[in-house]
């Protein structure tokens, strides 16, 4: 049975795409079998963090009728699955997004883990990934502008079935007029599962087209999201090797006066 995740936040521009990404890396390399789907058909860009962009066959092929979703899948790191939409204008032209949900249906019991990576707003993909995703992963800046695009994409979610499982404060740190954690559950009536701070690694990753979990493992985005995959799973989380490694040096460092 597979546990389909959908990563949406209404707002856009709030870490979907990061989180969908690394949180996929993250589970792969905890050894579940992930599939991390661009269900952002108009506004792709999962493929630039994988740096798979220029695939000739994406998502946009299986929706136009050209073959099956696994023609359209590319291996990423520890063995994750991604399916990228494709950013030509071409190609979306010959996407019809109403075969989405029939993709999605096939995809199901192909793959212990499916990642929704949702598009922003409420449109007939957004709604057809809240639709089809078991759980939502709510993406939400510590900012008010976050929180009603957020709250609405809750309520329609929650009408569609899908079961709340939790928020991910993305970007936070950044100001001193971030909203808090019970805030955030206040006003979103969920709880926070994750906090992912700030983080310039982030940008250096995805313009290195190598995912930041990957690229900078022990960076604290990169620590949260593989917390926040340890805890999905209710596996314990285990620090990366060179965070231990350093830590460890350190350690010995403060002991004896030296590196
Ligand atoms: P969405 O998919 O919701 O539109 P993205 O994942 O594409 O959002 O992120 C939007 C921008 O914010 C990107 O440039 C990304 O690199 C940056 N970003 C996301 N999360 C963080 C973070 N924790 N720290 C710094 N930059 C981030
Ligand atoms: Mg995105």
């Amino acid at each position: 049975m597979t546990l389909s995740i959908t990563v949406a936040s209404g707002k856009g521009g709030v870490g979907k795409t990061t989180i969908s990404a690394n949180l996929g890396v993250a589970l792969a390399e905890l050894g579940k079998d992930v599939t991390i789907l661009d269900a952002d058909i108009e506004m792709a860009n999962l493929e630039l963090l994988f740096g798979l962009e220029g695939m000739k066959t994406t998502l946009h092929h299986v929706l136009a009728g050209q073959g099956p979703p696994s023609d359209a899948m590319y291996e990423g790191p520890a063995g994750v699955k991604i399916i990228p939409a494709g950013v030509s204008l071409e190609g979306l032209r010959d996407a019809d997004p109403d075969m989405l949900e029939n993709v999605l249906e096939e995809l199901m019991d192909q793959t212990e883990i499916l990642i929704l990576d949702s598009p922003a707003g409420l449109g007939k993909s957004a709604v057809t990934s809240l639709a089809l995703g078991q759980e939502l992963l709510l993406i939400a800046n510590p900012e008010i502008s976050s929180m009603s695009d957020a709250l609405k994409t809750k309520i329609v979610a929650k009408k569609l079935g899908a079961h709340v499982m939790g928020v991910v404060l993305n970007r936070a740190g950044t100001d001193a007029t971030d909203l808090t954690i019970e805030e955030v559950q206040t006003i979103l009536e969920a709880t926070v599962v994750a906090t992912v701070p700030e983080d310039s690694e982030v940008r250096k990753a995805s313009a290195a087209g190598v995912p930041l979990v990957i690229k900078s493992p022990n960076s604290p985005a990169a620590v949260a999201i593989k917390k926040l995959a340890a805890d999905l799973i209710g596996e314990k989380y285990v620090p990366h090797e060179s965070e231990k490694t350093s830590f460890v040096k350190r350690f010995i460092g403060g002991l004896f006066g030296g590196r």
